[in-house]
């Protein structure tokens, strides 16, 4: 018997597409009895892997959610062999605000594994952790740069101890068929959902599509194209599955000099642009101060030789906020 004050309107366990609701109970100060509705889709057919997708764990990450709603809506059980959940925008306040956070200040993927006595994204985290993920084999997390970054579209991965579930990852990571593969480390905290999915020894595929606020039809077409040749490649979805013919550029971002953070508060300007080639100890950036007309900008170095991954879409920074990584180019061999 679940501990989870959450529920889900739909039985997760029959063939057929259902389309359904999370409900998570929550109280405000205009609605005493209220429940946060999260969409749920399922479509299954037989036997066959299960596939968690989620979209929308951010607000202002639209990629990821419209290629979800794109999937929920068009898939039907004859497409299927196993299972496909999708959870499209899993953060829909967020989302109608286009906003990172909730309106509670939450940080839904820094929640996990959340908490079924915690706030409303605890106790969502929580049913995801324990109802939703132990029902699936492959757990796709489709996130991007939202409004404060750009960063190359890229899947990505952490890089996990368990040596059979880091080949399944690397596999899934090629997958989506971008021209950047990514593998990061976490300079955020703890609390992420591929965290939790990862302890779990699920096969986790995640990717930072774009990002800066907007979204152009090539990147809604890779998260589309790329979500789906992930779910054929892990068997769930018919049709072929499609390889490149030019293997991506893996970009390796797993040291902490990679994440260049500002140094002082200010207003940035970026000295590179995404996909450019520096040097160890060129400039990447600078800081100016606006109410300090006779203080020179503050220059900001690359610490590593590498490409740009990412670089800060808001001009507007806090010291310590992430203004550009640099990634190393790495070799597909080292993924082996
Ligand atoms: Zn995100």
């Amino acid at each position: 018997m679940s501990d989870s004050p959450v529920s889900c309107t739909i039985d997760l366990t029959v063939d057929g597409k259902q389309v359904g609701m999370l409900r998570v109970p929550r109280s405000s100060n205009l609605a005493g009895w209220s429940n946060l509705w999260i969409p749920i889709v399922s479509v299954a057919n037989g036997e066959g892997p299960t596939a968690l997708v989620i979209g929308g764990v951010h607000g202002d990450e639209p990629e990821g959610q419209i290629a979800a709603l794109n999937l929920a809506r068009e898939l039907q059980p004859e497409h299927v062999a196993g299972r496909v959940i999708v959870i499209p925008c899993a953060s829909p306040e967020a989302s109608r605000a286009y906003t990172r956070l909730w309106p509670s200040g939450a940080n839904l993927n820094r929640s996990f594994p959340g908490s079924p006595t915690g706030p409303a994204d605890e106790q969502l985290a929580h049913f995801l952790s324990t109802e939703l993920f132990p029902l699936a084999d492959v757990i796709v997390d489709i996130h991007s740069g939202g409004r404060n970054a750009l960063h190359l579209p890229w899947s990505e991965m952490h890089w996990v101890d368990d040596a059979t579930q880091r080949r399944q990852m690397v596999d899934g990571m090629l997958a989506w068929n971008t021209d950047w593969c990514c593998v990061y480390i976490d300079i955020g905290g703890t609390g992420l959902l591929v965290g939790e999915a990862e302890r779990q020894r699920k096969i986790v595929v995640s990717t930072e599509l774009g990002g800066g606020g907007h979204v152009t039809a090539e990147i809604h077409r890779l998260a589309a194209s790329g979500l789906a040749n992930v779910l054929r490649h892990v068997g769930v979805l018919e049709g072929e599955v499609v390889v490149r013919e030019k293997p991506p550029t893996i970009l390796m971002a797993t040291e902490l000099d990679n994440y260049l953070l500002a140094p002082e508060s200010g207003l940035f300007e970026t000295l590179v642009d995404l996909g450019q080639r520096v040097e160890a100890g060129q400039p990447v950036g600078r800081m100016h101060f606006l109410e300090r007309l006779d203080r020179e900008p503050e220059t900001v170095y690359a610490k590593t030789g590498g490409i740009v991954c990412v670089v800060r879409a808001v001009a507007t920074t806090e010291q310590g906020d992430s203004i550009v990584v640099v990634a190393r180019a790495g070799e597909r061999s080292e993924l082996d």
